[in-house]
């Protein structure tokens, strides 16, 4: 028999076409993409492009789309193990797929049929590459603060203002931005509208690639858009409908997708550093001898569990249509929480060694850093579910999850032949 690569902890999650997919991705990552992780960090200034390229062959940016479109259709565990396996080896590469996967699920589930059948089959093949524009440089995670507005004047909506932090976007074909189109008065809810908007259009102006602590290779960047015109025929879901788009793609896609990330970098976190410890020579043996070194292991192996389990936990209620707005939001601020523990105790673990530029730990722990704010920050999360357990104390205001509110739009269970590696 031979030996099973996917985590027995995981057994009660994963299929075997999941488990199909985790041994692809982890050849995948291992052959094409381990060979450039070196190049991409030394080269902070510059965008990785050949990364999108290499995984457009997989066809691993349509994992969430329907079949009929050419895509996997192969739901959240398996988007999961995708963006989780490749983050085991290059933060930067997991992040390119997971923030393309957020637009993506803003199509999905807000497109017109003549949308989907335009982009989603062009996303699926990786002709188009999207990317979602929500903050602004001033208003960070508080959407409700956002000034970049379109108007209508009667042929187009007339889009200006400046979008920071996108990821992708220096890669991008298609932006989905988001932008108000209500007077400042109406409720935040009511007052935005999702737009998709092409790279290429004229007005939108990208900011220079700027050199960040983590994730080389990735962009994450600035985006003007100075009067760009919008063809009703590419606003995405109804007028008002912006607030609902933007933070269903974050919570039931983006909190999930930030999780996986950081996931395996914390997996990549434990393993240099048992192997670390295991060969650093001290007294007649090894660190790894010493009991004091044994309990920091053992309390990061503890955590990691944990983490992967939080992780997977809840992609799995996702895809079988539960309640689970409570179990993404724990699994993405826990799991960053845990990670940066066991990513400081790493660090402590390889002391000076770990400060030299080129080492692979000091890659991870910088490449974790940039898991806490998007998808909403600990402070944000951490909200949300205090407000939750309240109302669900005193039986008041009780708001519908978003899980629950989409769960009939979601894509279908799926069905084990259907994913394809
Ligand atoms: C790698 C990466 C990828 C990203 N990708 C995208 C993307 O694709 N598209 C996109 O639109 N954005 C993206 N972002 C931006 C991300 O969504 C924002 O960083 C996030 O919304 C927080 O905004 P901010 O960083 O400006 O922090 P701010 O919102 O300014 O927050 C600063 C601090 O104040 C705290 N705080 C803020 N408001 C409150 C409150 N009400 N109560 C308590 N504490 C509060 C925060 O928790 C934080 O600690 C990305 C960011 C990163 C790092």
């Amino acid at each position: 028999m031979s030996t099973p690569t996917t985590p027995v902890s995981l057994d009660r999650f994963l299929t075997p076409a999941h488990r199909a997919l985790w041994e692809a991705v982890d050849d995948f990552a291992t052959q094409e993409i381990r060979p450039r992780v070196e190049r991409m960090e030394r080269a902070p200034h510059r965008v990785d492009r050949k990364i999108a390229r290499l995984l457009a062959t997989r066809r691993w940016f349509g994992v969430t789309v329907p079949a009929t479109f050419g895509g996997m259709n192969a739901g959240h565990v398996a988007k999961t193990i995708l963006i989780h396996r490749l983050a085991l080896v290059s933060g930067a590469a997991a992040a390119l797929l997971q923030a393309s996967l957020i637009p993506v699920a803003a199509l999905l589930h807000y497109g017109t049929k003549d949308q989907h059948h335009t982009l989603l089959p062009a996303v699926a093949d990786a002709s188009v590459l999207m990317s979602i524009a929500v903050t602004e440089p001033d208003q960070g995670g508080h959407i409700g603060g956002m000034t970049t507005a379109a108007e209508w004047d009667g042929r187009a909506w007339v889009l200006t203002g400046v979008k920071a932090h996108v990821g992708n976007s220096h890669l991008a074909d298609t932006h989905v931005v988001i932008a108000r189109t209500a007077r400042a008065d109406t409720r935040t809810s009511k007052a935005l509208t999702a737009f998709l908007v092409k790279s290429g259009q004229r007005g939108v102006i990208l900011a220079p690639h700027g050199r960040k602590l983590g994730l080389r290779g990735f962009s994450f960047g600035q985006i003007s858009f100075d009067r760009v015109r919008v063809s009703p025929n590419n606003v995405l879901g109804e007028i008002g409908q912006g607030f609902d788009v933007a933070q269903f793609s974050s919570i039931l896609y983006g909190r999930a997708n930030l999780t996986a990330l950081c996931l395996g970098l914390h997996e990549t976190a434990v393993s240099l550093t048992a192997q670390y410890v295991s060969k650093r020579p001290r007294y007649k043996g090894k660190l790894a001898d010493l009991s004091v070194i044994r309990d920091r292991l053992g309390e990061m192996s503890a955590r990691l569990l944990m983490a992967k389990i939080l992780a997977y936990h809840a992609v799995d209620m996702l895809d079988r249509g539960l309640s689970c707005d409570d179990e993404l939001i724990a699994a993405k601020t826990l799991g960053h929480e845990l990670a940066a523990q066991t990513g400081n105790d790493a660090m402590h673990l390889h002391a000076a060694n770990g400060l030299d530029e080129n080492h692979p730990i000091q890659r991870v722990w910088r490449d974790m850093q940039t898991t806490y704010a998007p998808a909403g920050t600990g402070e944000v999360q951490r909200r949300r579910l205090a407000e939750n357990l309240l109302e669900e104390e005193t039986g008041t205001d009780l708001r519908t999850p978003w899980s629950v509110l989409h769960a009939g739009r979601a894509q279908p269970p799926i069905p084990d032949e259907a994913v394809s590696v």
